[in-house]
């Protein structure tokens, strides 16, 4: 395994009230206890407060599931980075693929959050991935790579600590399909290398590089042992306390 700190993050997605969201985040702690990896729930607004009130003590961080590229202002329906802090998150995850297909989020968008993120002191964790009919169609790298220049724009070397890129294939997310570890390591050392090309070899080394796309406990071993996966954001299997537990325990 590479020195990078392995982080597995679930995506609660519009699930959970509060008290479902209270009731899951207390049957995850004891079960997560002492994980190598660092564990995050990045959970409905809804539930930001009762989760971290919850989490309090243990090793369980609270991510938000997005967050404005404005400090404030007429943004309806929008979030702001200080609302997150106020609430004790501390990641957000940025261009989901379902953000960018159902709500038009876009390269452009995505960079502006990122960088917001970055500069109130979250830590973003920026979505890319190639639909099926880009994969199958050969797109898939000039898909990525142009995803990756969108959201990395004007971000210098200094900030990348505060950032995690989740290398998801949208036709693995929600669907049971998981891509085989060697499309997911194949693709995610080219990522590196999309990194690498920005910032250079030393730079992409430190970056942490996630998969994501029906992660769970019957597949997360191997693909965790792959050099350039460095952990997982898991939607299905983040709703189920021991399901989570298992991929956060990983071998
Ligand atoms: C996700 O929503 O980021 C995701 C990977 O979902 P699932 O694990 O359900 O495929």
């Amino acid at each position: 395994m590479s020195k990078r700190t392995p982080i597995i993050a679930g995506n609660w997605k519009m699930n959970n009230t509060v008290a479902g969201a209270e009731a899951l985040v207390k049957e995850l702690a004891p079960l997560v206890k002492g994980a190598k990896a660092e564990v995050v729930v990045c959970v409905p607004y809804t539930a930001i407060a009762t989760a971290v009130k919850a989490a309090k003590g243990t090793n369980i961080a609270v991510g938000a599931q997005n967050v404005a590229w404005a400090d404030s202002g007429a943004f309806t329906g929008e979030i702001s980075a200080d609302m997150l802090l106020d609430l004790g998150v501390k990641y957000a995850i940025i261009g989901h693929s379902e953000r960018r297909t159902m709500f038009g989020e876009t390269d452009e968008s995505v960079n502006k959050r990122t960088k917001q993120a970055i500069k109130k002191g979250l830590i973003a964790i920026v979505c890319i991935g190639e639909t099926l009919q880009e994969r199958e169609s050969g797109a898939m790298e000039k898909v990525l790579k142009n995803q990756i220049n969108g959201a990395f724009a004007d971000i210098p070397a200094s900030d990348l600590k505060s950032v995690v890129v989740a290398y998801e294939p949208v036709w693995a997310i929600g669907t049971g399909v998981t891509a085989t570890k060697e499309q997911a390591q194949d693709t995610c050392f080219f990522v590196r290398n999309c990194l690498a090309n920005l910032y250079g070899q030393a730079e992409a080394q430190k970056i942490r590089i996630q998969y994501g796309g029906s992660m769970n406990g019957n597949n997360v071993d191997e693909l965790m042992a792959q050099p350039d996966i460095d952990g997982g954001l898991i939607g299905g299997a983040s709703l189920k306390a021991p399901d989570f537990a298992r991929v956060v325990n990983f071998n």
